[in-house]
């Protein structure tokens, strides 16, 4: 028998446990870890609250969860609870699929200021992750910036603008939902430190800014490039870049008609957020492009007002004592998903923050073939009673995947109308709903 831990049960995780299950059937044992006590990771506290349909990719790790061999085992930190070298004794195989749950920082001056978030924070404010849930942005200010030019800045732009309305049939926690429907918010400046044919934008979030109630889009036409330039890029890029050209042709009085404007500020290098406690604007520099298509900044500088920052420029991954860890890159050193025999990565902590979900089910598949080649059999060890054991000698109070059904149940019960959940935002008001008879 095989046993494999792996912790984190976001899409990386559960495409590993599926991986898994088809390479042994019922020869291996998986157990999924999670430090809360609700799977599905980014896909519950990351996906925008207003794109159901890729949420709805969970009923695919919902069946791998519900196989005999396939445990889920949640409200345990790896780390506290239990450590690596604990698990690698117990289990045959560790693997890191912690995702990146941490900001990148800008390195900028400023950062710490009042009302300044990394999107790790702000996203999971919107999306009621318990450690972000009492972030409590202020939104009493009339423009916001959103610093990157990837779809994480196109979800915080959007919510921001979105009305009460537009989130019929979301699952924005009521907290956030109310904060917003309040929010005096008239300009949302989304910066690129490059230009429009830079961005890591995909077509389908970018032309979802041209059907909002009350935002509209606004691109320089002048920070364009020639349009026959953009016959070089590849056909998706080729796309969100039309997109990008469409805005820059919105007739004036179009935009009149929509209360919230939304800037796009190409080749506009943030250099420090400023305020007196609190952020009440943001210093940038022109760049140009040099041949290698990096920004380098022209010695320009302008600011912009503003009483919100996001900062939406990647995550890094949560360093572990005594695993590998590749600073620059924001993940653990591994050879294609191989951090040494026994303990492997997948998904984000693997790759990095980048690709689609998508992405991660071949990232999961190649890391069970690695272990198939490290494991053979297995050896012997402990396993699931293993960790059981150790559970409760520690008093663990373990969250399984029936649990969770409870906690999903409850959640369904107190959604508001039209709406498929209402997320309990607070780790002990879960516990409390899985422990309901
Ligand atoms: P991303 O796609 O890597 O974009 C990060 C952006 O931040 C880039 O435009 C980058 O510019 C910019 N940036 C980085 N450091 C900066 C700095 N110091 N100052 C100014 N700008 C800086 O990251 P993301 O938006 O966080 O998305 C992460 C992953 O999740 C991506 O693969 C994304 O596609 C995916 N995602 C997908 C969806 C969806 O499909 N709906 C939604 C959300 C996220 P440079 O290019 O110049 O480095």
């Amino acid at each position: 028998m095989r046993h494999i831990a792996i912790i984190g049960s976001g899409p990386a995780g559960y495409y590993t446990a599926e991986a898994a299950q088809k390479q042994w059937g019922e020869d291996v044992r998986v157990d999924i870890f999670d430090l809360l006590p609700v799977p599905y990771g980014l896909i519950r506290t990351g996906v925008a609250p207003d794109h159901q349909s890729i949420k709805g990719v969970s009923r695919r790790y919902e069946s791998t969860a519900q196989l005999d061999n396939v445990r889920f085992v949640g409200n345990v930190t790896v780390g506290e609870d239990i450590t690596i070298a604990e698990l690698q004794g117990l289990y045959d195989a560790v693997v890191l699929a912690t995702g990146a749950p941490n900001d990148k920082p800008a390195g900028i001056p400023g950062e710490g200021l009042e009302n300044v978030f990394g999107s790790a924070a702000f996203v999971g404010w919107y999306n009621g992750h318990p450690q972000f849930a009492k972030l409590n942005p202020d939104l009493t200010g009339r423009t916001a910036v959103v610093i990157g030019n990837g779809n994480v800045a196109l979800d915080v732009a959007r919510i921001l603008t979105k009305t009460a309305a537009e989130f019929t049939g979301s699952d924005i926690v009521a907290h956030a939902l109310h904060a917003l429907q309040k929010s005096h918010i008239e300009r949302v400046v989304i910066l690129g430190r490059r230009g429009p044919h830079q961005i890591a934008m995909t077509p389908k979030e970018l032309g979802e800014l041209a059907h909002l109630t009350r935002g509209c889009p606004r691109v320089d036409p002048a920070d364009l490039p020639d349009v026959e330039e953009d016959l070089f890029l590849e056909p998706g890029q080729r796309k969100s870049v039309e997109h990008l050209r469409s805005f820059a042709a919105i007739p004036e009085e179009f935009r009149c008609d929509k209360p919230v404007e939304i800037d796009f500020d190409f080749f506009a290098s943030p250099k420090a957020i400023v305020g007196d406690g609190r952020v009440s604007g943001i210093e940038i520099e022109r760049t140009v492009l040099d041949e290698n298509g990096r920004a380098s900044g022209t010695g320009e500088s302008y600011t912009i007002d503003c009483e919100l920052v996001v900062t939406c420029i990647g995550y890094k991954t949560s360093p572990i004592p005594g695993v590998p860890f590749e600073e620059n890159a924001g993940r653990f050193a591994n050879d294609e998903g191989r951090i040494l025999p026994g303990l492997y990565c997948v998904g984000w902590a693997r790759r990095g923050p980048s690709g689609t979900i998508g992405t991660n089910r071949p990232d999961g598949f190649g890391v069970i073939e690695k272990i198939a080649e490290d494991i053979g059999v297995g050896s012997g060890k402990a396993g699931r009673p293993g960790f059981d054991r150790l559970a409760e000698e520690r008093k663990l109070d373990v969250v399984t995947f029936r649990d969770w059904k409870k906690i999903e149940e409850a959640e369904e019960a107190r959604a508001r109308e039209g709406a498929p959940r209402e997320k309990f935002t607070d780790v002990d008001e879960m516990i409390k709903a899985a422990s309901k008879p």
